[in-house]
């Protein structure tokens, strides 16, 4: 009797933790905002006026990130381009200025993602292979599809130069070469 009664303490311990991880783990990712259920969206850039810049990427919840994956391509071969994420969900302009600035809901400066203050939207640079191919594959660390510092309802932009990840507000990074809205629900 007694054994049992211990087995039975035991057993609701283990449910109660199981229920108290799985909590813990919907708040990490973000909870279970509208729109997050797959926590995987997909990004279409297309180039702004007179440029020739497409990409395809995935954004899916990464631990405390988020991890972009994907292609870009019709970038001068060995070139290196600022990649950002930008607050506003529109590339309507032909000059994709209407994605606004940087995300930066910390309000912190710009900078390394690998390091030291930077935007909640800075991301390492991209790199275009010699046939003009950025190959994708970089974690953002801070944000999340739906709940804090959500990217949901943004965009990514990519730039005519590289980010030096020192300038302010932007890195030195120029034109925007690139845009895609990400999608406000997932
Ligand atoms: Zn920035």
């Amino acid at each position: 009797m007694r054994t049992m009664t211990a087995a039975r303490i035991t057993a609701l311990a283990a449910a109660a933790l199981l229920i108290g991880c799985s909590s813990t783990d919907d708040a990490g990712r973000g909870g279970t905002a509208p729109g997050a259920a797959g926590k995987t969206v997909k990004v279409s850039l297309a180039p702004t006026q007179g440029r020739s810049v497409h990409g395809e990427l995935t954004l899916a919840s990464a631990g405390t990130g988020v991890r972009i994956t994907g292609k870009v391509d019709g970038l001068t071969p060995g070139s290196e381009h600022g990649f950002h994420i930008h607050e506003k969900g529109d590339c309507s302009a032909p000059d994709a200025s209407s994605a606004g600035g940087h995300f930066n809901p910390a309000s912190t400066p710009h900078g390394n993602p690998d390091g030291g203050a930077h935007h909640a939207g800075d991301i390492r640079n991209l790199v275009a292979d010699g046939g003009g191919v950025a190959n994708v594959d970089v974690i953002v660390e801070g944000v999340s599809i739906g709940g804090q510092n959500d990217v949901l309802g943004r965009a990514v932009v990519v730039h005519e130069a590289p980010d030096d990840y020192t300038s302010q507000p932007a890195g030195n990074s120029g034109t925007r070469i690139a845009c895609g809205v990400i999608p406000a629900s997932g």
